[in-house]
């Protein structure tokens, strides 16, 4: 039986799980709200690493993704004064050979608008050209709605918008990120929260003009250590409240940072929040179940956010197909299966965060002084050269399911 799904969020999940859930079963009913008032493409690249490029050409977006892809230009660290002190990727030419960065990246905009298109244009297609046993399924986006009540019982899952609208789904899939609000209404208020294992870190992210002569995007991104309580209030106000607690962590940071700041005034794509991780394990409670951010962000530092949401709606999409849309055991094989990849993309060396953002003077020249080093010895080269070739692709094997009739098996 085809079901009436209800998705909340249209990130990078939503479309994606839209797209694919159409290819499995043209006659699902699929309503997808998001909060914003329309698709939002704030952010910048995104890293789309090893089973991520697989599953979005299995998806039959392989001619689309690979133009959309970011030259990345390596990484360089600096002093206060702008000094470089070390340099990874970029050969003496300025021609790029190894990178500790990767060239699997995306803006957010183009990835979000892409999965969006690809769930539009599937529903195109199967309009046009359905048999008359395809028929009966629909796909709609309804935008500046988020979902505020719900309830479940056996049969299905109630739910109330805040344009005071309500319906009842077979199953309702929780694609609102990191601070998922569905997660909070399910799983309650106390087990959602503690599912949240902060990482101690304020993040930003926007772009800003060139200056001449540089290179890649004009991209930002502000990570600050101190005042977490000043951040966390100031997720709860305008986003000039956001910036003003970036400005006062980074001023009279040196270098470039206040024409950096002076940008962030201007620009439109600002976003910020509290870097961590989510844990909870199942990732469904009956009806309701959890897919990227929502249920195993594993945080930005990691790059592999946007891989983990393409592995978790190939897989939901896949095991409700495999087991014919009998949600129960879907769902439960979906948790199950996902959690290799999810637990081994969440893993952070020890020490990482501290030696990555350090809070001192000295963890600062510690980092400096061990960049210099490892750069010295053209580390980046040789974990390339002796990287095992299913690095490229990730060690966990993508699961095959026939049944969900992707265009490229
Ligand atoms: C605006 C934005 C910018 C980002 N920029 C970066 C970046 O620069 N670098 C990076 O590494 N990661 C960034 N991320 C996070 C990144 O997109 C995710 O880590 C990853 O791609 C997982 O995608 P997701 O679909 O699970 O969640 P997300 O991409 O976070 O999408 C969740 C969606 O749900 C919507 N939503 C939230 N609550 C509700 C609600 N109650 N009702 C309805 N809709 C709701 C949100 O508006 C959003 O569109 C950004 C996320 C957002 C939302």
């Amino acid at each position: 039986m085809p079901l009436n799904i209800l998705i909340v969020g249209a990130g990078v999940c939503g479309p994606a799980l839209a797209t694919l859930l159409q290819h499995a079963d043209p006659r699902h009913t699929i309503t997808v709200v998001e909060r914003a008032s329309s698709l939002r493409t704030a952010g910048q690249q995104l890293d789309v690493k090893a089973q991520g490029l697989p599953i979005l050409e299995k998806m039959g977006l392989r001619g689309t993704i690979r133009p959309l892809l970011v030259a990345e230009t390596g990484m360089q660290f600096v002093d206060a004064k702008g000094k470089s002190l070390a340099e990874f990727g970029v050969t003496g030419g300025g021609k790029r050979n190894y990178s500790l960065s990767t060239d699997r990246e995306i803006m957010r905009s183009d990835l979000v608008n892409m999965l969006y298109e690809a769930s539009l244009k599937r529903r195109e297609e199967i309009d046009n050209l359905a048999r008359p046993e395809e028929k009966g399924g629909s796909l709609k986006y309804e935008f500046g709605k988020s979902i505020i009540e719900l309830s479940q019982d056996d049969d299905g899952v109630d739910v109330k918008l805040s344009s005071g609208e309500t319906g009842r789904y077979d199953l309702v899939v929780a694609a609102d990120g990191q601070g998922s609000r569905t997660r909070r209404l399910a799983w309650g208020v106390e087990a959602s929260a503690a599912a949240f294992h902060s990482l101690g870190i304020h993040t930003a992210y926007f772009s800003i003009p060139r200056a001449e002569g540089e290179r890649g995007h004009g991209e930002v991104y502000l990570f600050a250590r101190n005042n977490a309580e000043l951040f966390r209030q100031a997720y709860k106000e305008p986003l000039a409240k956001q910036k003003d607690a970036f400005r006062k962590a980074y001023s009279g940071a040196g270098w470039e940072v206040d024409r950096f700041l002076g940008a962030m005034d201007d620009c439109d794509d600002f976003y910020a929040h509290e870097a961590g991780q989510i844990k909870i394990d199942p990732l469904y409670k009956s009806r309701v179940v959890l897919v990227g951010d929502a249920g195993y962000c594993p945080a930005p530092f990691t790059g592999m956010g946007t891989t983990l949401s393409l592995i978790g709606s190939y897989v939901l999409a896949g095991e409700l197909a495999k087991h014919k849309n009998d949600i129960g055991p879907a769902l439960k094989a979906y948790s199950e299966v996902v959690r290799s990849p999810v637990d081994e993309y969440q893993r952070l060396p020890p020490a990482t965060i501290n030696a990555m953002f350090p809070s001192s003077r000295f963890g600062v020249w510690l980092l400096q002084n061990a960049a210099w080093a490892l750069a010295g010895l053209k580390v980046d080269q040789l974990v390339h050269r002796f990287l095992p070739a299913e690095n490229v692709n990730g060690r966990w094997p993508i699961p095959e399911y026939a049944e969900l009739n992707l265009p490229v098996p």
